[in-house]
């Protein structure tokens, strides 16, 4: 099969050639050769990734049936991370959510901590930071050539990643949320870590896609019904608020479009590359971080110019 490797110039280019007829595609990448023109026996490295089509790739690896062009194939540590730089139909998942990863450090350098509140700020940022890092890996390492036990191991590994992230930020939520109203909280968090416990159980269980989804969808709903008690008692931040929904909004919206793989299932072969349903989920995810990060920055900064004593409550109709 088709993928990166150190070859004669002339088996290379033999391989070129087959690759017209076996729908095997070739982008600059990689092959170690002998210069011979100089007469030495000094080695060039040359890059050379070939992409396969969906038909010769193993089937773990194409369970898009519409992307059909631009897979990579049974390749090795270093060439997963060389093929970063390379274009083929997982780099807009790859840079998606490595490049948010530089905006939640730019902000720990920048910024720092809350100075009130540090831990609530790890617990705002390391699971979005965790979560962006194990989408990369997983998607810059999903075609290594030891097969489907390490693809279905980074698979799970970025699943929990995305479950740990919509667990740890709604601590804060909660936190603020209910700040004048002890007993509240503390019940909220009783309730929320109850669920969530199910939930952890339920996604270690999981082998399914549909199991998979379940506990993303009993913690949506967790949250849901904590966002109608926030704005029922209304006397948190409106601005944090509507982050929140934006939050939940992106996130539910991002989850839609990747299970209906819109838009390639309309135009199968024509967002092999770019602007599939997957690549724009990553888009609208790391823009759900950035919201929740934002809520729950607006939150703290909201309880740290206002005191029990004089918060306005205000009335879920005004809000809305
Ligand atoms: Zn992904």
């Amino acid at each position: 099969m088709a993928q990166l490797g150190k070859k004669p110039q002339d088996e290379a280019s033999h391989r070129r050639s087959q690759s017209v007829t076996s729908c095997v595609e070739s982008v600059k990448g990689r092959s170690k050769r002998t210069d011979e023109a100089n007469g030495k026996s000094t080695q060039r490295f040359d890059y050379q990734l070939l992409l396969v089509a969906a038909k010769e790739v193993d089937p773990h690896l194409a369970f898009n049936k519409y992307i059909l062009h631009g897979y990579r194939h049974k390749l090795t540590p270093m060439q997963c991370i060389l093929s970063v730089f390379q274009i083929h139909n997982e780099t807009g998942n790859i840079w998606t959510h490595m490049l948010p990863i530089a905006f939640f450090v730019s902000h720990l350098v920048l910024h720092g901590p809350w100075q009130h509140a540090p831990l609530f700020y790890l617990a705002a940022t390391v699971p979005c930071v965790l979560c962006l890092t194990c989408s990369s890996i997983y998607h810059t390492f999903m075609p290594l050539s030891s097969g489907e036990k390490t693809y279905s191991t980074l698979l799970f590994i970025d699943y929990l990643s995305v479950f740990n992230v919509m667990v740890w930020p709604e601590v804060v939520s909660i936190y603020w949320s209910f700040y004048c109203d002890p007993s509240v909280k503390l019940f909220m968090f009783v309730v929320y870590f109850s669920i969530t416990v199910l939930c952890l159980g339920l996604a270690l269980r999981a082998r399914t896609v549909k199991e998979r989804l379940l506990p993303f969808g009993i913690q949506s709903l967790a949250r849901g019904i904590s966002l109608i008690f926030r704005m029922t008692l209304g006397y948190a931040s409106k601005e944090a608020t509507l982050l929140y929904l934006a939050t939940e909004f992106l996130g539910i919206a991002g989850g839609m479009i990747n299970a209906m793989r819109a838009p390639e299932s309309i135009f199968p072969g024509m967002f092999d590359t770019w602007l599939n349903s997957h690549q724009i989920m990553h888009i609208l995810t790391a823009m759900a971080q950035f919201c929740v990060f934002y809520a729950c920055q607006t939150d703290y900064e909201y309880w740290q110019r206002t005191s029990c004593l004089d918060v306005k409550r205000w009335k879920v109709l005004e809000f809305l």
